[in-house]
């Protein structure tokens, strides 16, 4: 067996390895081990690559081999570095930048096939649509990256006639493609490339906060595209198979998404919904909201039945999963029927939410989504709502009017008591007030949703001792 086809050979191991990364992350309780086969997958990946490149040189392999020497510590160093300092309410930023990466990645080696290579029609295709993708994929994330580390307004960038100027977009870059096709020239690849970098920063820009997760997951598929792209252009058949799985994968996600925000992929693509960005001020309150401390709660809780916690965004701000499983074991202890109700788009990840309780080692079976368990509600006693707000707003149900409308969310008020965690009357991420705060059966604990939680706790702890 020659070095080629081995490597050729673990291309195809390392493909089966991605697909069944997939097939594991697709269930919390095999998580981790798609992640490990993955990482496999990329160790053999990366070293049968080098082998190739190695074996391919034309410069001295000595060379080479220092060469991608460099790269590989350049990219390790800033990737362990990022992946250490990164905070979990980051992450969504994160990705959004690494896709930006590889949307760039796409444009760079598609204009290195142009300059190096003899292309017949098919190539030119190739490298025509590379480009095309990986350029609105860069400047998309960007944008992306920008709304989510509210560097940029999350409110969406509605310009008279948009949808008119991404369709004009998309007809002059099929002209170009037609020029470049018909004379070679670099003219209208170049021309292309900035009409796809101005396409891929106003399909982010129209689209506002609330909508923002499928537009991540959209990049995320975008990304995947714009690297079968390049493995097209590259010849390289791993990496064709890597970008589809990406591709699809992501566009799967998209479309689950938009069915658990009640949204049309197509309206969220052409963008526009308008949701006014950012934590704003007690705007536009609606009545007399009531407080309650944490002992209180604890009270409430010694004497509940069943309790039903909805985690969101705040939580993994307070990073307060690690107080709320101490406090779960606690009222499980006594006998206490607790379960989480998770939204499909709590926090800024799909996922996050139950990442954060894998990570403090609740256990995954009082875990539910929210179709699992929004008829439980009335039968429930106390609802936590622990940093979550859009996901819990009933205006999304009952106005048509709000920007969340259309939405499901978890009907936390036909609950008896619902108690919601949080340091003011603040908006969540789409902006919009909550009426939830002042409904009969609601009671506001105001704080870092740790720091209650944990009084909660050691006023659990007292109660326990006071009856032993
Ligand atoms: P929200 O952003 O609606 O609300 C979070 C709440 O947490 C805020 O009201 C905030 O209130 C509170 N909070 C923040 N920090 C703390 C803290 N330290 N202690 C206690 N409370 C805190 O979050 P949800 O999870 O309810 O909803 C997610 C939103 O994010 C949706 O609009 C979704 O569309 C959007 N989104 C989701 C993504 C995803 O993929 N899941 C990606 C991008 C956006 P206060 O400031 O008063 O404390």
């Amino acid at each position: 067996m020659t070095l080629v086809s081995l490597a050729q050979a673990t291309y195809a191991v390392a493909a089966v390895l991605f697909i069944l990364s997939l097939a594991g992350l697709s269930r919390q309780e095999t998580a981790r081990r798609g992640n490990i086969l993955g990482m496999v997958g990329m160790v053999l990946a990366l070293a049968a690559t080098v082998v190739l490149a190695l074996d391919h040189s034309e410069r001295p392999v000595l060379v080479t081999a220092l060469l991608i020497a460099m790269v590989f510590a350049i990219g390790a160093g800033v990737g362990v570095w990022r992946a250490r300092t990164v905070e979990m309410t980051q992450m969504p930023e994160l990705i959004a930048m690494l896709h930006s990466f590889v949307g760039l990645a796409a444009v760079l080696v598609g204009f290195n096939s142009h300059l190096t290579e003899e292309a017949d029609a098919v190539h030119q295709v190739e490298v025509f649509l590379g480009v095309l993708i990986g350029a609105v994929t860069f400047t998309g994330s960007i944008v992306a990256y920008l709304k989510l580390s509210a560097k940029m307004k999350s409110r969406p960038l509605t310009l008279p006639g948009r949808n008119l100027l991404n369709l004009g977009a998309l007809i002059a870059s099929a002209l170009l493609l037609a020029w470049y096709l018909a004379t070679g020239s670099i003219v209208p690849l170049v021309v292309m490339t900035v009409i796809a970098l101005a396409l891929g920063f106003h399909l982010v820009a129209a689209i506002g906060g609330g909508d923002m997760p499928v537009v991540v997951s959209m990049l995320n598929s975008y990304s995947g595209w714009a690297a079968a792209a390049a493995g097209l252009m590259l010849s390289n058949d791993l990496l064709i198979v890597t970008g589809a799985l990406v591709g699809s994968s992501g566009a799967i996600l998209s479309y689950l998404m938009c069915k658990a925000m009640n949204r049309s992929f197509i309206s969220v693509i052409l963008g526009g919904f308008g949701t006014e960005g950012g934590t704003s001020a007690a705007a536009g309150e609606q009545g007399e909201h009531r407080e309650v401390k944490a002992p209180e709660v604890a009270d409430m809780l010694a004497r509940a039945s069943r309790v039903i916690i909805v985690p969101g965004y705040g939580m993994a701000v307070a990073k307060a999963q690690y107080p709320v499983a101490d406090m779960v074991a606690s009222l499980r202890h006594r006998g206490i029927d607790v379960r989480f109700g998770v939204h499909p788009v709590a926090g800024r990840l799909p996922g996050h939410m139950n990442v954060l309780l894998a990570e403090a080692k609740v256990p995954y079976d009082i875990v539910l989504e929210m179709d699992e368990i929004n008829d439980d509600f009335p039968d429930t006693d106390v609802v936590l709502v622990i940093g979550a707000n859009d996901v819990v707003n009933p205006s999304a149900m009952e106005d048509p009017g709000s920007p969340l409308a259309g939405m499901p969310v978890l009907e936390v008020w036909n609950a008896h008591r619902c108690i919601v965690f949080k340091r003011s009357m603040a908006t969540g991420y789409a902006g919009v007030q909550n009426p939830l705060f002042f409904r009969e059966n609601s009671a506001m604990l105001f704080g870092d949703a740790k720091a209650q939680v944990e009084e909660i706790l050691t006023a659990l702890r007292v109660g326990e001792g006071a009856h032993a």
